[in-house]
């Protein structure tokens, strides 16, 4: 941990960093409570060896990941979407807390050395968020996720590379087989932009993975080699609800 600077120390005095659990004043030093940093609902479990989802002991694949075949190589979530992680991600999402990105992004970071020395990404890209939830919101989740996990681990982030591209409907209400199709064109690289081999894209949750599977499929048609992705929460099985 590196030390505080008197402008730091300021700027906790001035505005208190909020736990991303409680939304209560977090201890000086420290980004969340220790008692809520035990509620984070880190999964134990065995995984989907493609998706990264809790399944049972000994079960290969999720029954999401045996019906459909993904365009990513591999990925992972580090938390459970449960009520807890539900919770932290509304405040993140819908009232203005920003400032939890940089806390939950140093948390994923934390969790998923591993991964990164597995997958070697040459690159981290945030998943887009359309221009107009961009301007009502302020913020890409996805990216406020992303700078931390850049800034801690070294490895480049791009930001210029994946757009998004039109206004596609809300995906929260749909199920898997429409959320692909609302996707199909939602994404495309900018021109002229050179296209790293192995790309890791992060983004706030996993659910179906049509999202994850709309932009592999947009990089990989534009060069990329292989693309993983890693996120703050995934669902369990069936989780399309989500
Ligand atoms: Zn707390
Ligand atoms: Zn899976």
């Amino acid at each position: 941990m590196r030390g505080h600077s008197l402008k730091e120390d300021l700027l906790d005095l001035l505005y208190p960093r909020r736990c991303p659990v409680c939304h209560g004043i977090a201890p000086r030093d420290r980004r969340i409570c220790g008692e809520c940093r035990k509620k984070l609902p880190v999964i134990t479990s065995a995984r989907c060896r493609k998706c990264g989802k809790p399944v049972a002991d000994r079960q290969v694949l999720c029954s999401d990941c045996m019906q459909v075949r993904h365009l990513y190589t591999q990925g992972a979530g580090i938390f459970r979407y449960d009520d807890v992680m539900r919770s932290t991600v509304a405040y993140f999402k819908y009232k203005g807390r920003q400032e939890y990105g940089e806390t939950l992004g140093k948390l994923m970071l934390e969790s998923s050395r591993d991964l990164l020395a597995l997958w070697k990404p040459d690159a981290l890209i945030p998943v887009p968020v359309h221009a107009a939830r961009l301007a009502e919101r302020g913020y890409n989740q996805a990216e406020l996720l992303a700078a931390p996990l850049s800034e801690g681990s070294g490895i480049p982030l791009v930001r210029d590379l994946l757009l998004r591209e039109e206004r596609t409907k809300a995906q929260k209400k749909l199920g898997a087989e429409d959320r692909r199709r609302n996707l199909s064109g939602a994404f495309r690289c900018a021109r002229g932009k050179a296209v790293p081999g192995r790309i890791l894209l992060i983004d706030d949750i996993y659910t179906t993975g049509s999202t994850v599977d709309a932009c592999a499929g947009t990089l990989l048609k534009a060069g990329a080699l292989q693309v993983f992705f890693l996120t703050l929460c995934i669902g369990g099985e069936n989780t399309a609800e989500n």
